[in-house]
């Protein structure tokens, strides 16, 4: 990486930054949306899909803004949390468990955006630039949406599918996940 001795630099790195990440996850979020089972989860994933895409377009803007190239720096980072979401949902075959994991692996990635944007938001207000604060917060208000959509999520799917048993051919939810949950085999 080269040198970054201004806040004015480091700005810009952080939306190189940001934008690669997005970039990454415009490819990995059809890929979440086919894995998952639930037609709600799926939903989310198609849905914060389009957003991203609009994502990616706003820090465009910012590069607009700043007169400079819209060149993304290699994020390490979403390389790593999308790798960490994709050998976890290899390795469930159980529906309903590959959804929970998905949700916690997506719910990592929005963490991980939401701590940047934030921190580029700070920035820019620092710098003066109130165009780009602007835009940063459109899309931190979406990446928070996303993450309490799939907090909920978290919560109503796992009840659902140990209520009913739903969760098709793969077999039931495992006792833990019930207890979790909060619905008791032992109810007569
Ligand atoms: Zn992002
Ligand atoms: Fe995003
Ligand atoms: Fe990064
Ligand atoms: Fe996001």
């Amino acid at each position: 990486m080269a040198k970054v001795t201004t806040m004015e630099e480091l700005f810009l790195d952080e939306i190189r930054d940001l934008y690669d990440a997005e970039r990454q996850l415009i490819k990995a979020l059809p890929e979440m949306a086919e894995a998952a089972s639930s037609d709600e989860l799926r939903n989310v994933f198609e849905e914060h899909f389009e957003q991203t895409v609009n994502q990616v377009k706003r820090l465009e803007h910012i590069f607009q803004v700043l007169d400079e190239k819209p060149t993304g720096k290699k994020c390490a980072a979403m390389t790593a949390l999308i790798k960490e979401g994709n050998d976890m949902v290899n390795a469930i075959d159980e529906t309903a468990v590959r959804d929970a994991g998905l949700i916690a692996a997506a719910q990592k990635v929005e963490h991980y955006e939401i701590s940047g944007y934030g921190s580029a938001r700070a920035h820019a207000e620092l710098l003066g630039d109130n165009r780009a604060v602007r835009l940063i917060e459109e899309t931190l208000f979406e990446e928070k949406e996303a993450d309490e959509k799939l907090n909920d999520l978290a919560i109503s799917l796992i009840n659902e599918e140990a209520a009913d048993g739903s969760n098709g051919a793969a077999g039931p939810v495992g006792p833990k996940t019930r207890a979790a949950g909060g619905a008791s085999r032992d109810e007569p």
